[in-house]
């Protein structure tokens, strides 16, 4: 770490110490790899430093090819594997069936749906008996993740929830990234600052807000996909 400068070390340090501590208090620790930039930062001191946190990601189906390539470059640089989980056949099919291939676009209801069956029901699966799940969420990415904690009580699915990286800017996250000569998603050079699946995710001109890519067709209060929860931000109208 002697490479990178004072300040992220000290984020690094904090970094791991979260991430160390919730292998300490809890029992088997997981990490729900999102394979977007924070992912490479997370990836890279999991698999170097903390070994013991198993990490997985959720391949929907929908992923873009540039997402499945930094899968393969990861596992190449660190001789590790990444655990993949997928949607049940029976329940995409079904709601395939019923909705049409692209019908989440129909409705917020049919779009919850579609990630209801393609990332929560697998990740549902993926944390099912496990003591904590961390996460890549900064508090710079929305108003809602603003309001976060580094350890949190998950009760949607009942564990804890650890975000080691909340006080994290996107600079720092770069910085990290490049100092490292770390392996990113090819799509952040064409203007993503965030990837999910690709007929819900786009690229986003200078200055717009982070996550103004994902379901840009709804309002920004929604733009989750049911990992972690939408939070109240302000007095509703
Ligand atoms: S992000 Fe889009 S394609 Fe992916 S699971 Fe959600 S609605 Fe379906």
């Amino acid at each position: 770490m002697s490479d990178l400068s004072k300040t992220l070390r000290e984020r690094t340090e904090d970094t791991l110490s979260h991430l160390r501590s919730a292998v300490a208090e809890f029992k088997n620790v997981c990490y729900a790899n999102s394979l977007g930039s924070e992912s490479v930062v997370l990836t890279d001191l999991i698999w170097s430093l903390v070994p013991e946190i198993e990490i997985f990601s959720i391949d929907t189906g929908r992923l873009y090819p540039e997402t499945y390539d930094l899968i393969e470059r990861l596992q190449q640089r660190y001789g590790r594997t990444l655990t993949l989980y997928y949607p049940k056949t029976s329940d995409l099919e079904g709601w395939v069936g019923k909705n049409g291939i692209n019908g989440f676009r129909d409705s917020l209801e049919q779009r919850h749906g579609c990630c209801g069956v393609r990332k929560v029901e697998p990740f549902r699966r993926a944390v099912s008996g496990r003591g904590a799940w961390v996460t890549g969420i900064r508090r710079g990415q929305s108003a809602s993740r603003a309001l976060a904690a580094p350890v949190e009580w998950d009760g949607q699915y009942g564990l804890h929830k650890v975000s080691p990286l909340l006080e994290w800017s996107e600079n720092e996250i770069w910085e990290y990234i490049r100092k490292k000569r770390l392996p990113y998603n090819a799509l952040h050079d064409r203007g993503f600052p965030s990837i999910g699946c690709a007929p819900c995710t786009r690229a986003v001109q200078p200055g717009e807000d982070e996550r103004s890519g994902r379901w840009w067709w709804e309002r920004s209060d929604s733009r989750e996909c049911g990992l972690h929860p939408r939070r109240q931000v302000g007095f509703a109208k």
